[in-house]
């Protein structure tokens, strides 16, 4: 008899039209598959590319030099540069008294919130930097991590970008945003509910059976280097959502070793460039890295990675969130995960601007 155990297994077979419920494990909620809709007639709105920018720009608040509308004058930095949000969400000098009544419950929104600059040039986006520049950037998030952390009060620290128009952000200047809050964001108190259930039952973090059970799959695998892996989950929400993280269990990006952030910086390296080959544009998106709390406690079930949601179907189509999403709170997705990381794999590696 052929011992079975002993073939790499062999990927299961995904229909490109596929439609069905999958679960997605860090949220605990169904996620609706429906990629036969995918080629429905579409109507709606659509998106225009961008322009191409500066290398400085002096009406930008963030380009080295600069005078910020509060008055601040940013220093003609020559790497990264980290200050605090001039208009923060949640600060030190919010309004201690806050009043509850009934049901009704207020507290201060006492925090610290940072603005990380990646590279003085204001074209510039992490896709078109280098990887040792991207690496210093990883740097910097390491430091605000521990420097938002160390404040008893902040119980953990949010770090995103976004980026493109679309997403929201105000300035294309290459940056993102630190929150240290006195609470922890429910996507993230939600994930380390069930990571600490499935700890208890398995011994093992919950990414850490994601990541298994990827490699397991292997059709969704973008880029893998010794430390780092980069995969369009199997329960993507979005059309070319992706995750990277470590393959072993580190609570945040400041617990990772040197040669973790080395890998770190050449695998998202790689998927931003691939990114920008997609639509051969600066592809837009949210960042958003998953790092444990800083409430002084130990947190063995979380494994910190970054996930990216894209908010683009195709170049020129956004994907709207509508009745299911912002009336149901979950997603439909018209495409099939496979698919898109297909598409993902077969990109470039050189950004598409240096191509002759
Ligand atoms: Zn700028």
């Amino acid at each position: 008899m052929p011992v079975v155990s002993s073939l790499r297994p062999r990927p299961p077979y995904y229909d490109p039209k596929q439609w069905e419920l999958r679960w997605h494990p860090l949220r605990g909620e169904w996620v609706v598959i429906a990629a036969h809709r995918d080629t429905r007639p579409w109507k709606g709105g659509s998106v225009s590319r961008p322009q191409k920018e500066p290398e400085y720009d002096p009406t930008c608040y963030l380009c080295p030099g600069n005078t910020r509308t509060t008055g601040g004058v940013n220093p003609r930095y020559r790497t990264t540069f980290a200050f605090d949000n001039d208009f923060p969400p949640a600060g030190t000098s919010s309004p201690p008294q806050t009043s509850s009544h009934g049901l009704y419950r207020a507290a201060q929104a006492y925090g610290r919130c940072r603005v990380m600059c990646f590279h003085p040039r204001h074209d510039l986006t992490l896709a078109t930097m280098d990887v040792q520049e991207i690496r210093r950037v990883l740097s910097m998030w390491q430091r605000e991590y521990r420097l938002l952390g160390e404040d008893p009060r902040v119980k953990h620290v949010l770090i995103f970008e976004n980026k493109g128009e679309i997403t929201g952000t105000s300035n294309r200047h290459p940056h993102c945003q630190a929150y240290g809050t006195t609470f922890i964001f429910s996507t993230i108190q939600r994930e380390i509910q069930l990571a600490k259930h499935f700890l208890r039952r398995t011994g093992k973090p919950l990414y850490r059976a994601v990541i298994e059970q990827e490699l397991q799959d292997g059709c969704r695998i973008i880029a893998r280097s010794r430390n780092i892996i980069a995969f369009v989950p199997y329960f993507a929400r979005y059309p070319y959502e992706v995750h990277v993280a470590p393959l072993e269990s580190r609570p945040s990006i400041a617990d990772l070793a040197g040669s973790e952030v080395d890998d770190l910086a050449s695998v998202l390296k790689v998927v931003l460039v691939r990114y920008d080959n997609l639509f051969t544009m600066p592809f837009p998106y949210v960042q958003v890295l998953h790092q444990a709390p800083t409430d002084g406690t130990h947190h063995p079930e979380f494994h910190f990675h970054i996930e990216f949601f894209p908010p683009l179907r195709n170049p020129v189509t956004l994907k709207y969130l509508a009745g299911p999403e912002i009336g149901g709170g979950n997603m439909l997705s018209d495409v099939a995960p496979e698919e898109k990381a297909k598409e993902l794999q077969v990109q470039s590696d050189i950004h598409y601007s240096r191509r002759v």
